[in-house]
This record gives C-alpha cells, sequence and structure tokens, in this order.
C-alpha cells in the first residue's frame, strides 16, 4: 500500500496529463495554421455616447472561425500568449482594426474610434510602441481614432508601463483601463499612469440599478474618473433601467447587447447604414 503510494507520489506524468499536453499541443498547432489560413476576423461592437444617444465608435473582438463553429477569445487568447502567437495575432488586430477605421474616417464627417484589446506580452514586446506606429503610418488612421484596451494586470506586472504609456500618447493614441476595478492597486495605478480612459467591468454593471452597492461601486468610479479628466465607458450593458442609470450617474459611453452584440462584418455595413443620418450631421 505504502508502496503504491510511493509509486504514485513520483508518477509525475500520469495519463490525465498526457492527455492535456497533447491537447494543448494540438490547440497550439490549430493556432498557428489558424493565423496561416487567415481564420480569424474581428467583430465590431457599438460604443454610445449615452448624453448625445450618438454612435461614437466600436471595440474590436477577436473571432476564430472554424468551419463548425466560432470560437470566442476566452478560449484561445491565453494559449496565443503563453506560445508566443500573440505578437503575430496582435498585430494583425491592430491593423485590420485600423483599416476599419479608416474607412470609417473617410467615410463619415462625424468621428469614429476604433477601441483594440491589447494583451500583456504584446504590451510589454520591445517594438509594441514601434509596431503601433508604424501601423497607423501605413493605414493612414488618425492616431487619435485608436484606443488601446489595457487591463490592470497588464500595467501592473510592466515596470516601465509609464514609459511606454508616455511613448503611445506621443504617437496621440488613447489609452483605456480594461475591466477597471477587477484588478489590483487600481488607485496605485491611477496616481502614477497617464491614461485617458476606464471602463467599467461589466460584472460592476450587470445587477444596477437594482443592486445599491453595484450602484454606489459604478457612482464612485465615474465620480473618479471625471475628477481625474478620464473619460468612462461602461461595458455590459443589457437593459434600458441599466442604461438610463448609467446616463443619470454621468458615465460618458456605454457598450453592451442593449444597443447591439458584436457585429460581423456584413452586420456592421448594416448598422452603419442605420446610422448614416446621425454621422453625417
Ligand atoms: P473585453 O475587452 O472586456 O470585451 C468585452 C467582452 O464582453 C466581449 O467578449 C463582448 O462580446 C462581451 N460583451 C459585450 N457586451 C456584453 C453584454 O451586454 N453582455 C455580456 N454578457 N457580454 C457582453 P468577447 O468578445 O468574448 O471577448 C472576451 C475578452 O477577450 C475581451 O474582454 C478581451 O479581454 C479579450 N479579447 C477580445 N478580442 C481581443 C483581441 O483582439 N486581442 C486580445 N489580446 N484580447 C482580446
Ligand atoms: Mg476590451
Ligand atoms: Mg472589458
Ligand atoms: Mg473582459
Amino acid at each position: 500500500e505504502a508502496k503504491i503510494q510511493g509509486k504514485r507520489r513520483f508518477c509525475l506524468f500520469n495519463d490525465g496529463m498526457a492527455d492535456k499536453v497533447r491537447l494543448r499541443m494540438q490547440t497550439e498547432q490549430r493556432l498557428r495554421q489558424a493565423m496561416h489560413r487567415q481564420a480569424f476576423e474581428l467583430h465590431y461592437q457599438p460604443l454610445i455616447s449615452l448624453s448625445e444617444a450618438q454612435l461614437v465608435g466600436f471595440e474590436a473582438l477577436i473571432r476564430w472561425r472554424e468551419p463548425d463553429r466560432l470560437i470566442f477569445p476566452d478560449s484561445f487568447i491565453t494559449i496565443a500568449e503563453e506560445c508566443g502567437l500573440i505578437h503575430d495575432i496582435g498585430e494583425w488586430v491592430l491593423r485590420s482594426a485600423c483599416k476599419q477605421a479608416k474607412q470609417w474616417q473617410d467615410g463619415y464627417p462625424r468621428p469614429l474610434r476604433v477601441a483594440v484589446n491589447v494583451s500583456a506580452r504584446q504590451f510589454a514586446a520591445p517594438d509594441f510602441v514601434r509596431k503601433v506606429g508604424l501601423i497607423l503610418l501605413e493605414t493612414g488612421l488618425y492616431p487619435h481614432l485608436l484606443e488601446l484596451e489595457v487591463t490592470e494586470s497588464t500595467l501592473q506586472i510592466m515596470e516601465d508601463s509609464q514609459r511606454v504609456l508616455g511613448e503611445l500618447k506621443a504617437l496621440g493614441v488613447s489609452i483605456a483601463i480594461d475591466d477597471f476595478g477587477t484588478g489590483y492597486s487600481s488607485m496605485a495605478l491611477l496616481k502614477h499612469l497617464t491614461i485617458d480612459r476606464l471602463k467599467i467591468d461589466r460584472s460592476f454593471v450587470k445587477d444596477t440599478p437594482e443592486a445599491v452597492r453595484d450602484c454606489a461601486i459604478c457612482r464612485a468610479i465615474v465620480t473618479l474618473a471625471h475628477s481625474l479628466m478620464l473619460s468612462i465607458t461602461a461595458e455590459g450593458v443589457e437593459t434600458t433601467e441599466q442604461a438610463d442609470f448609467l446616463a443619470k450617474i454621468g458615465c460618458d459611453t456605454a457598450q453592451g447587447y442593449l444597443f447591439a452584440k458584436p457585429l460581423p462584418q456584413e452586420a456592421l455595413a448594416e448598422y452603419l447604414t442605420l446610422w448614416q443620418g446621425r454621422l453625417a450631421e
């Protein structure tokens, strides 16, 4: 009995683990092929100004198109980060989103910005800022129409976040802290870093306006943002009650299923047609 246990303890590589490793390697391989075959696409979720009831831009969200299904980023971005493929994927996302936004820039008198999610390893890459600059030059998108979304943990793990943010600012790009309030040391980051926007995480929005604590938290984040001259966006707005509450407390922008789900290319064109009149004002 003791012997078996001892053996077990030193058996570092059991069948379950072998399966896991195999699955992981397969996923990495499939991700590489997906990059190669251009199987990724961006869906665009509208950003709505609550005070003006106006479309002000879109957040680009990556999807992986397989013949039989669509794969969402939560199930592959981490793996892409760990195997280093995030650099290629991230560059593709940035370039595609900027190209798309350049078409809006040329098509409408109203400015429409594009928000792009940047992962930690991408942000930390020594040539990240240079790449952003090159893509802006290459696509002709006005830098102020590009907003990069990073999380608190991304900014946290990098000692020279402030330098990178400074260089991005110098390019004219704006920066948002995504999922604000879910990471650590949010206040310490705000004390030291120059950013442009906070995005209230969906977890704080979803129980408003019924849950008093959630309402208090949203109010506090909006007040904090405005005191620091930052803009504020609420994520995951699903009901008119939530939108009314957020408008009442002074939240600038909102996104969520109430307005639209992230839109694939064809639906995006249709959606923009609906706004055409307002965008021409
Ligand atoms: P995120 O940046 O916080 O994006 C918001 C997520 O909430 C998106 O999920 C969006 O589809 C979803 N969402 C929007 N409105 C609602 C709503 O009203 N209700 C609910 N329940 N959900 C809503 P998605 O597209 O699955 O993306 C998940 C996360 O993956 C993103 O969170 C972002 O962190 C990451 N991600 C997405 N695209 C990229 C990318 O191109 N690069 C990188 N590095 N990460 C990405
Ligand atoms: Mg985001
Ligand atoms: Mg978010
Ligand atoms: Mg998120």
